[in-house]
């Protein structure tokens, strides 16, 4: 996300805060200052502003708290946390991968809300048991409420929530495929938005009472997210069951090291629709050893073609990154991406080139076209 300012680590998870935190803190400071010093009027005023702030900064520490749950949750089962954000919308940890199976996938997800209500159990009992009174008691009973509002709120059952998050996992389980459980899911987070939608803009409309513009922007948040966790399960349902292989590019641009520039040329020519400006180049046993350039024939004059072979003139170096062709394409997707890659070698068990794959080819599979490619490889 844009925007966001790094401000420590907490428990070796970078932490961050987006800027649009510091206009929230500053209307909740606003908010409960003005509120406290409503309620007590012989509190003296700047009291109630540091007050007031207190307040806001233990929200966003119970808002923290929630996020820690779900960060440990996942570091439990080996998952790492790339980062916790604090942003308009609340809090983000941003976790290296998901689980690999549904029991994992509930515990993460329910982590949060479960700390949330313990905050909600803990704080409603030290305000019982001390009979805390004053500002002090307003705050802490404020602040059970929050807490119980963070774990309640975000068991609504639909992503991109933590219920949501709950009831992809029990879906998964039920079904045994993940995609179906983010499908579910994503759905109930669409009509969740709808609804948020709905109340919000009855509410500034005067239809009702309930809810407020608040409600209308936490609702776009939601259906923009859920909008995304839909389309991208539909395309991992997509890939699911392929293989690298599925991918490869028709007449990939392969030369044998021994073919003699004739046979290049030759090769060339048969390869034209495609337009090649570079081929790999492999040895007698099927081999990635180079490549070569349409341009290097042009470095040899004609009449010795014959007699000059593809290994003399190419270069040894490929620089391309090599997949098995039995990798999975939803793993193959996350190595285009990670690297920033458009193009992969694609070779068997034993090594032996098969062909290329290219980024634009995974697009027309999802997009469930036949695959006509006429590209040029990098570099
Ligand atoms: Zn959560």
């Amino acid at each position: 996300m844009n925007g966001n300012l790094r401000v420590g680590n907490l428990f070796g998870i970078p932490f961050y805060v987006n800027v649009s935190w510091f206009l929230v803190l500053a209307l909740i400071t606003w908010n409960y200052g003005s509120a406290l010093s409503g309620a007590f009027p012989t509190l003296p005023g700047t009291l109630s502003w540091l007050l007031g702030l207190a307040a806001a900064l233990l929200l966003f520490s119970s808002v923290l708290a929630h996020e820690l749950g779900h960060s440990f949750a996942a570091i439990q089962q080996g998952i790492g946390v790339n980062s916790i954000t604090l942003f308009l919308f609340g809090g983000l940890a941003a976790l290296e991968k998901e689980s690999d199976n549904p029991g994992g996938a509930f515990k993460v997800a329910i982590a949060g809300p479960v700390v949330s209500l313990v905050l909600f159990v803990l704080l409603s009992t030290v305000g019982q048991v001390f009979a805390l009174g004053g500002p002090v008691g307003a705050i802490v009973s404020l602040l059970a409420y929050i807490n119980l509002a963070l774990g309640v709120f975000n068991l609504l059952p639909g992503l991109p929530l933590d219920g949501g998050n709950v009831l992809k996992a029990i879906v998964w389980k039920v079904t045994g495929n993940p995609y179906k459980g983010t499908a579910f899911a994503s759905r109930a987070g669409q009509v969740i938005g709808w609804l948020a939608i709905g109340i919000g803009t009855a509410a500034i409309l005067r239809i009702s009472t309930f809810g407020s513009s608040w409600t209308l922007l936490i609702g776009w948040f939601l259906l923009s997210n859920a909008n995304r966790s839909a389309q991208s399960a539909s395309v991992q349902q997509r890939l699911d069951g392929l293989t690298a292989q599925d991918a490869l590019v028709d007449n990939s641009p392969i030369v044998a090291q021994q073919a003699s520039l004739r046979e290049f040329a030759d090769e060339v020519l048969l390869n034209s629709t495609s337009n090649w400006q570079r081929f790999l180049v492999v040895d007698t046993e099927g081999q990635l050893v180079g490549t070569i350039s349409v341009e290097a024939l042009q470095t040899v004059s004609r009449d010795r073609w014959a007699v000059t072979t593809v290994g003399d003139v190419m270069t040894a170096e490929t620089a391309l990154t090599t997949i098995r062709s039995n990798e999975s394409l939803l793993d193959v997707v996350q190595t285009l991406e990670a690297q920033k890659l458009s193009v992969l070698a694609v070779i068997r068990d034993n090594g032996q080139l098969m062909g290329l794959l290219e980024k634009q080819a995974i697009v027309r599979l999802m997009q469930g076209q036949a695959s006509k490619i006429n590209p040029v490889p990098a570099k």
